[in-house]
């Protein structure tokens, strides 16, 4: 399979596209796939090559276009420039880069040619979603290429997409190590308790003025607490660290007005208002930041 396969060309160029809006991880996922079908496409190698995290692979990936496409400038250059080396002198001019062309424009349908039908038109009826037998459909994956039914079908920035690949493409976005689950939930405790030891020494007497302090101070501690243990965990995101975290919040803070829910009663609960207001404040805060 090649470039000469229209299927093989248009992931190639979908490909292409996420990389150039930078999203590194979706693209080096898609050139693996490409790769799958079309292990001989040096431009896939290239491209691989440009998204790929791993120095190594990076290399590898270069070497493999290089090898398949020897007078593939782009790539000649990159490996060149990877291993310290001076560039070819063929391969030094900036060409622009392998575009991947269209195909040669259609000539106009001729008579004879009126009653021909387009592949994909007949592909149509044949299609039946891949998680719905029974359902004919005419959408498929933009990324699998698999037929889904409209109900499947889940709407993205550059196409329709299958459950299934939306779903790995979110195993990519959360990227949080076991350890992280540890970090970050201690890290958000300790803050939680200073914090929330503040807001019950300072924040009971209730009024308006401390309201408005709790719901300031509230915004403020939750964006510091998502921060702090976000840089602690090298800015990785797990499915469910927003939540763990503010379990740890509420925790962190519940803890210290414990005493006063249990010794004041239920008569003079209205000192409690401040700390929820500024749970709820912190809580919303923290939440988005650790999305
Ligand atoms: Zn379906
Ligand atoms: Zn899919």
């Amino acid at each position: 399979m090649d470039l000469q396969d229209p299927r093989i060309r248009a992931m190639l160029r979908q490909a292409n596209k996420v990389a150039d809006s930078g999203k590194r991880a979706a693209a080096t996922q898609l050139y693996r796939q490409l790769l799958d079908e079309a292990p001989d496409l040096a431009e896939a190698w290239f491209g691989l090559g440009q998204v790929i995290n791993d120095a190594a692979e990076q290399k590898e990936a270069y070497k493999k276009a290089v090898s398949l496409k020897p007078d593939f400038a782009p790539a000649v250059r990159a490996l060149a420039e990877l291993r310290g080396e001076s560039v070819p002198e063929w391969a030094v001019e900036p060409e622009p880069e392998a575009e991947v062309t269209e195909p040669e424009p259609e000539p106009m349908p001729t008579e004879h040619e009126h009653t021909a039908v387009a592949p994909e038109d007949e592909e149509a009826f044949e299609l039946a979603c891949y998680r719905h037998p029974n359902r004919p459909t005419s959408l498929r994956c933009y990324n699998c290429d698999k037929p889904i039914c409209s109900s499947c079908a889940i709407k993205t920035p550059v196409g329709y997409s299958c459950p299934d690949c939306i779903r790995e493409k979110e195993e990519i976005f959360f990227n949080a190590t076991t350890l992280d689950y540890v970090v970050a939930p201690a890290i958000g405790l300790v803050l939680s308790l200073i914090a929330g030891y503040l807001v019950a020494r300072l924040g009971l007497r209730g009024g308006f003025f401390t309201y408005f302090i709790m719901i300031f101070a509230g915004g403020l501690v939750g964006r510091l607490i998502g921060r702090f243990s976000k840089q602690a965990i090298g800015r990785r995101r797990g499915r469910y660290l927003p939540h763990i975290m503010v379990g740890m919040l509420v925790l962190g803070t519940i803890i210290w007005l414990l005493p006063i829910i249990l010794l004041a009663g239920f008569s003079s609960l209205f000192v409690l208002i401040s700390p929820g207001i500024f749970l709820f404040v912190a809580g919303g805060a923290l939440f988005s930041y650790m999305k």
